[in-house]
C-alpha cells in the first residue's frame, strides 16, 4: 500500500474520507500530534486506522472498554488489517502468546487497556518495538471535567515519555467543551496539535422533549410510531431498565435489557442479539453503547433524564448513523431532576480528592445538570440549544425538532415571520 486512498478503499472500502478526516490523518502521516473533536458516529477511528497501515511502525490505541476493542479489532481483522487486543478478555496464556506475536511484529494496530501500559510485561514488550503512534480514544475520559473520567487515562503520558522515541500521540474525542479540550492537551501533553474540530450538527436527528405525566404511557405512544425499528430505551438506573424492559416485553415489544448488574454472558448475548436485529428494542443504562456501531438505530429514548448533555449527546447520537432520519427523544420529569442531584450529592465518590477539590467537582456535576435541566425544559430550538451548549453558532429555529415544530403548529406563520418575532 503506497498511499492513504489505496489504504481506504482497499481495507475500508470507502471512496472517500468524511469532513475531518483526512486533515487528520495526513497530520499523522507527517508525524505531528493531533487532536480530532468529532460528534460520535463522524468516523474518528478511521482517522487512526489508515495512518496505522502506512506508517512504519505499530499504532497502539488506548481504549476505555474490552467491548470496544473487541469490536474494532475483529472489524479490522476480518478487513485483512493485523491488529489485536491486549486486555482482561485474555487469558493469561492467550495474553502471553499475543505480546510474544506484537513483539514480532505481527500486528499494525494493537489495542490497550490504559492501565495496562505501565505494567511489566507491557513495558517490557514495547521496549522491542517501534511505536509510530498513540492514538487515545474517547480521550475525554483524561479529563475530571468530563463525564467519564477514568483515572488510568493519566497513565498516557508517563507511558508516552517512557519510549526511546516520542510517536505522535493522537486524541480523539466527542466531547467538545472548552475545559475538557483544554484538559486534554494538557494531560496529554500534546505539541502543537493539529486541531481538527468538525461540526456537531446532526441533520437527520430530530429532538424532542416530552413531559408526560404517566411515562410508560408515553413509551408506548412512541414506540407505536416504530414498529420493528431498532432502537434504545435509555433509564438512569439498573432498576429502571428491568423494570420497562419487562413492561415492554408484556405489551407486546420484544426488547433486550443491558446494564452492568447483568452477567458478562447475558450482556454480550443481549448485545449481539440487538445488533443482529434479532431484537428490536434495547432499554439498557448508560453502560451500553459506548463505541456501539449500530446504524440503524432509528430512535434513541431517554426514559430518564441524563446528568448532563454530554452525555444525552453522546447516547442520543447513537441514532441514525446511517444518515437516514432518527428521533431522539426525552422524557423528562421533575423527578429526574432530583434524582440526579441525589447522585451528585451522594454519588461515587473519588478518595484521591481532598475536600475542596470535591465541592468544585460537585460545582461543576451541578452546573451541567442545570443546564441538561434546561434543555429538558425550554421551549426554544432544542438543536440550537445543543449546539449553542457545545460552543457552536446555529441559527435560533431548526424547524426541525418537538420545539419548531410545535411552535410552528401554534402559531402558523412562515419561519422568516418567526425570527423577525425573535429578534
Ligand atoms: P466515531 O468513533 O467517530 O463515533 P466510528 O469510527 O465508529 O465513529 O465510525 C462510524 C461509522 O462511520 C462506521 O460505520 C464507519 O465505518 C463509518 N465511516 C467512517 N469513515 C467513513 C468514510 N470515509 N466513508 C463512509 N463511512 C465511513
Ligand atoms: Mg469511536
Amino acid at each position: 500500500m503506497v498511499n492513504k486512498a489505496e489504504v481506504l478503499k482497499e481495507y475500508f472500502g470507502y471512496d472517500s474520507f468524511r469532513t475531518g478526516q483526512e486533515q487528520v490523518v495526513d497530520a499523522l502521516l507527517a508525524g505531528r500530534d493531533a487532536l480530532a473533536v468529532m460528534p460520535t458516529g463522524a468516523g474518528k477511528s478511521l482517522c487512526f486506522q489508515v495512518p496505522a497501515l502506512l506508517l512504519p511502525g505499530i499504532t497502539l490505541v488506548v481504549s476505555p472498554l474490552i467491548s470496544l476493542m473487541q469490536d474494532q479489532v475483529r472489524e479490522l481483522v476480518e478487513s485483512g488489517v493485523p491488529a489485536a487486543y491486549l486486555n482482561s478478555a485474555l487469558t493469561d496464556s492467550q495474553y502471553a502468546h499475543a505480546l510474544r506475536n506484537a513483539a514480532a511484529g505481527k500486528y499494525k494496530i494493537i489495542y490497550a487497556a490504559p492501565e495496562r501500559l505501565l505494567t511489566d510485561r507491557f513495558q517490557a514488550f514495547v521496549q522491542q518495538v517501534q511505536i509510530s503512534l498513540v492514538a487515545v480514544d474517547e480521550a475525554h475520559c483524561v479529563s475530571q471535567w468530563g463525564q467519564d473520567f477514568r483515572p488510568g487515562y493519566l497513565q498516557i503520558i508517563e507511558f508516552v515519555a517512557g519510549l526511546a522515541e516520542r510517536p505522535a500521540v493522537a486524541a480523539f474525542t466527542a466531547t467538545a467543551t472548552e475545559v475538557v479540550k483544554k484538559d486534554i492537551v494538557r494531560l496529554l501533553q500534546l505539541k502543537d496539535p493539529c486541531e481538527v474540530v468538525t461540526g456537531f450538527d446532526r441533520e437527520n436527528l430530530f429532538y424532542e422533549v416530552r413531559r408526560p405525566h404517566n411515562k410508560k404511557n408515553e413509551l408506548l405512544a412512541v414506540l407505536s410510531r416504530f414498529r420493528d425499528e431498532s432502537g434504545i430505551v435509555y433509564c438512569s438506573t439498573r432498576k429502571n431498565v428491568e423494570d420497562v424492559c419487562d413492561f415492554l416485553n408484556e405489551q407486546g415489544y420484544p426488547a433486550a435489557r443491558y446494564h452492568a448488574g447483568l452477567s458478562q454472558v447475558e450482556r454480550q448475548k443481549n448485545q449481539e442479539d440487538f445488533l443482529y436485529d434479532r431484537v428490536a428494542v434495547m432499554v439498557a443504562t448508560n453502560a451500553f453503547g459506548m463505541g456501539i456501531d449500530k446504524s440503524n438505530v432509528r430512535f434513541v429514548i431517554h426514559f430518564n433524564m441524563p446528568k448532563d448533555l454530554e452525555s444525552y449527546y453522546q447516547e442520543a447520537g447513537r441514532a441514525g448513523r446511517d444518515g437516514a432520519p432518527a428521533q431522539c427523544i426525552l422524557l423528562y420529569s421533575g423527578q429526574d431532576v432530583r434524582t440526579n442531584q441525589f447522585l451528585i450529592e451522594h454519588g461515587n465518590e473519588d478518595d484521591t480528592l481532598d475536600e475542596a477539590a470535591r465541592e468544585e467537582v460537585h460545582k461543576k456535576d451541578r452546573e451541567r445538570l442545570r443546564q441538561m435541566t434546561f434543555y429538558s425544559t425550554t421551549q426554544h430550538c432544542l438543536r440550537h440549544f445543543i449546539l449553542k451548549y457545545f460552543g457552536e453558532k446555529s441559527p435560533m429555529f431548526c424547524n426541525a425538532c418537538g420545539n419548531c415544530t410545535a411552535a410552528a403548529e401554534e402559531v402558523d406563520m412562515t419561519v422568516d415571520a418567526q425570527k423577525i418575532l425573535c429578534c
